[in-house]
C-alpha cells in the first residue's frame, strides 16, 4: 500500500524505504473522507548498487535482489532464516527467547544520512 501511495519502495532488506528517512518510520492508518491527494506509485527500487543491509545480515537471509512492484517477498528475504537468527541473537544476549535484530535496518544509508526534511 505504501509503495502504491508513493511513500517509498521495498529495499533489499525487505522493508519500506522512504526517501527522507529510509526504513526509520512507522506506518499507521486513519479513516477519513478528507480530500487528500495521492502520490504517484513507485514501481522500482532505488537501492541501486547499495548492499549494506545484505552484507550486514548475520543470517544471510537477504538475496540482494532489486525489488519491483508485484515481486514476491521470498525473492528478497528468507523470513524463516531471519526469524531463526533473531531468536538465536536475543537468546544468546539476554537468555530470553524473543525476536529482535534490526541490523539490516540500522545500516541503511537512507536512515543515516542528513536529510533536508530533518534540517533544523
Ligand atoms: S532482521 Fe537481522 S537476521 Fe533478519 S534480515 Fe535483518 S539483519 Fe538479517
Ligand atoms: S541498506 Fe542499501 S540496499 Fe539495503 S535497503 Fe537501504 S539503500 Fe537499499
Amino acid at each position: 500500500m505504501a509503495t502504491r501511495a508513493g511513500l517509498g519502495w521495498i529495499g533489499k532488506n525487505g522493508l519500506l524505504i522512504t526517501p527522507a528517512l529510509g526504513p526509520a518510520i512507522r506506518l499507521s492508518s486513519l479513516l477519513t473522507d478528507a480530500p487528500l491527494t495521492a502520490g504517484a506509485p513507485i514501481d522500482r527500487s532505488r537501492c541501486g548498487g547499495c548492499r549494506a543491509c545484505v552484507d550486514a545480515c548475520p543470517a544471510q537471509a537477504l538475496t540482494g535482489a532489486l525489488w519491483q512492484a508485484g515481486m514476491a517477498r521470498e525473492m528478497i528475504v528468507d523470513v524463516e532464516k531471519c526469524y531463526a537468527k533473531q531468536l538465536e541473537i536475543m537468546e544468546r544476549a539476554t537468555g530470553i527467547r524473543t525476536d529482535l535484530c534490526g541490523k539490516c535496518f540500522a545500516v541503511c544509508p537512507y536512515a543515516r544520512r542528513p536529510s533536508p526534511d530533518r534540517a533544523p
